[in-house]
C-alpha cells in the first residue's frame, strides 16, 4: 500500500507542471491503493476530496510558476500525510489508560505467531520500568510449550508469572490468574491467550469465553505487520467477537512497512498503541502516527536530514556522513556530528523533527530548554569517547561506559540512554538507507 502511494507521490516529483489531469491521475492511484488494501471507502473519498479541494485552491491562487508547482507538490504530500495520520487516530476511540490504585486487566489476542507472547513480555517490561506492579498470566493451553515460553520470558524480565502446565481449560486459568494477581494488589495484569493458524470458530469462541469471564479493561489485538492485505478481515473478525480496544503491530523491523496498520485501524476503529521492532524485550516503541505514515509512504525525513547536514557541517565530514547513510551505516560519530549540527542550527524542535525516530521522546513538545541541555550532555559524553568508540569499532563495555560517564561528568544511566537512542537511530538509518532513493546518488545531487 505504502509503496503504491509513495510511487504516486513520486510521479509528482518528476512532473514539471501539475494540471488537473495529473492531479486526477494521482488521486485515482492513491484511492485505488487504499481501496485495494480494504481501507474503508468512506476514508478514501474523504482523503481524495480533501486533497483535491486544497490543491485546487492553491493552484488557482498560485498559477503554474515553477514556485507554484513546488508548492502544490508539497501541499499534496502534506495533505495525504495529514489525512492518513488522522485515519490512524480515530477520534471516537482513545486507547485505554491505566489507572493507579486498581487492577487493570489487559488481554492480548491474535493469531498464532503474530507475536502475542513476545509482546505480552515487552508490554509488561515497558510498564515495569515505569514503576507499575505487573503480573503475567498464561492462558494459552493450545500451543505446546506456551507455558514454558511465557514463564521463561517472565523470569528474564523478573515479572511475576501465573500459569499451570497441566491445566487444559484456558478460561479457568485466566480467571484464576487474574484473581490471584488482584488479591495480591497488582496494578497491571496481562493475559496471554491462544492463537490458531487460521481464523477459526473455536478460537473466537474461546476468546469470547475468556473475555466474558475475566472482563478485561481492554483487549489488544496483536497483528503481524507482514500479513499484508489479510489484516482487515483478521482485525474485523477479532473485533466482532471481542471488541478490540487497541492494536499492536509487530515485526516492523522486518521488510514490512506496515501498511496493514491502516486497515487494522479502519477495521477496528481502534488506535495503534505500540509497535514491535525486534525480538528483544525492549523492542517495543510507542506508536507515533505521523512518523509512521511518513515512513510508510517512503517520505522518510532523510532528505531533510541531508539538507541539514549539508548546511551545518564541513564538506569533508558531509561527504563521509552521506556516504555512510547511503550504505545504511550510522556510527556514534555520525550521531555526534548530527547533534552538533542540530545545536548549530537553532530552533531545536524544528530540526529534530526531521530526524527520524528521534523527535518523539528526546525533545518533548514545549521542553526545548531541557532538550537542548540533553543534546549538550550527549555531546559531552561523545567527546569523552575514543576515536574507535565513535567509529563503533570497539563496543562500549560496562567499564568503558563508566569511563565515559566519569570523563564527561555524567551518569552511567545517561550514557546508557544515549546508547539506547543511538541504537534506535542506527536501526532506522539502516532501514531507511536501504529503501530510500538515496542509494546510488552522489552526495552532490542530494
Ligand atoms: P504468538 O504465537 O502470537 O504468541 O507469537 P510469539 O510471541 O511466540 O512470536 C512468534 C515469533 O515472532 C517469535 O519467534 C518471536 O520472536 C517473533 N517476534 C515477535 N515479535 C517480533 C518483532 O517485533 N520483531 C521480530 N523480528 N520478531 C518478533
Ligand atoms: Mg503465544
Amino acid at each position: 500500500l505504502g509503496q503504491k502511494i509513495g510511487q504516486a507521490l513520486k510521479k509528482l516529483n518528476a512532473a514539471s507542471v501539475i494540471d488537473d489531469k495529473l492531479l486526477q491521475e494521482i488521486l485515482t492511484e492513491i484511492a485505488s491503493a487504499l481501496l485495494s488494501a480494504d481501507v474503508n471507502i468512506k476514508y478514501v473519498i474523504k482523503l481524495r476530496d480533501s486533497v483535491k479541494t486544497q490543491v485546487t485552491l492553491q493552484m488557482n491562487s498560485d498559477g503554474q510558476s515553477a514556485n507554484g508547482v513546488a508548492t502544490v507538490r508539497k501541499l499534496i504530500q502534506r495533505t495525504v500525510v495529514e489525512e492518513l495520520t488522522a485515519m490512524l487516530q480515530p477520534a471516537e476511540n482513545r486507547p485505554y489508560e491505566f489507572k493507579k490504585g486498581k487492577a487493570n486487566v489487559v488481554m492480548l489476542v491474535g493469531l498464532q505467531g503474530s507475536g502475542k507472547t513476545t509482546t505480552c513480555t515487552k508490554f509488561a517490561y515497558h510498564y515495569m520500568k515505569k514503576g507499575w506492579r505487573v503480573g503475567l498470566v498464561c492462558a494459552d493451553t493450545f500451543r505446546a510449550g506456551a507455558f514454558e515460553q511465557l514463564k521463561m520470558n517472565a523470569a528474564k524480565i523478573k515479572c511475576p508469572f501465573f500459569g499451570h502446565k497441566k491445566e487444559t481449560d484456558p478460561v479457568k486459568i485466566a480467571e484464576e490468574g487474574v484473581n490471584f494477581f488482584k488479591k495480591e494488589k497488582f496494578e497491571i495484569i496481562i493475559v496471554d491467550t491462544s492463537g490458531r493458524h487460521k481464523q477459526e470458530a473455536a478460537l473466537f469462541e474461546e476468546m469470547q469465553q475468556v473475555q466474558q469471564t475475566i472482563k478485561p479493561d481492554t483487549a489488544i489485538f496483536v497483528m503481524d505487520s507482514s500479513i499484508g492485505q489479510a489484516c482487515y478481515d483478521q482485525a474485523q473478525a477479532f473485533n466482532k467477537t471481542i471488541r478490540v480496544g487497541s492494536v499492536i503491530i509487530t515485526k516492523l523491523d522486518g521488510h514490512a512497512k506496515g501498511g496493514g496498520a491502516l486497515s487494522a485501524v479502519a477495521a477496528t476503529q481502534s488506535p495503534v498503541v505500540f509497535i514491535g521492532t525486534g525480538e528483544h524485550f525492549d523492542d517495543l516503541e510507542p506508536f507515533e502516527a505521523e512518523g509512521f505514515i511518513k515512513r510508510l509512504l517512503g517520505l522518510g525525513d532523510l532528505s531533510g536530514l541531508m539538507k541539514t547536514v549539508k548546511e551545518a557541517i564541513s564538506e569533508e565530514k558531509q561527504k563521509n556522513m552521506i556516504e555512510n547513510l547511503q550504505k545504511g551505516q550510522f556510527r556514534l560519530r555520525d550521531m555526534r556530528d548530527q547533534f552538533q549540527s542540530v545545536l548549530n542550527m537553532g530552533p531545536l524542535s524544528q530540526v529534530v523533527g526531521m530526524i527520524p525516530g528521534l523527535n518523539a521522546n528526546l525533545i518533548p513538545k514545549g521542553k526545548e530548554k531541557e532538550g537542548t541541555d540533553r543534546v549538550k550532555r550527549f555531546l559531552y559524553m561523545m567527546d569523552s569517547m575514543t576515536e574507535e568508540e565513535l567509529d563503533c569499532v570497539k563496543p562500549l563495555t560496562e567499564s568503558r561506559i563508566a569511563r565515559v560517564a566519569q570523563g564527561s561528568g555524567t551518569r552511567v544511566e545517561e550514557v546508557n540512554f544515549l546508547l539506547e537512542e543511538y541504537k534506535k537511530f542506527e536501526k532506522m538509518v539502516s532501514k531507511m538507507g536501504k529503501m530510500s532513493n538515496l542509494a546510488g546518488k552522489k552526495p552532490a545531487d542530494l
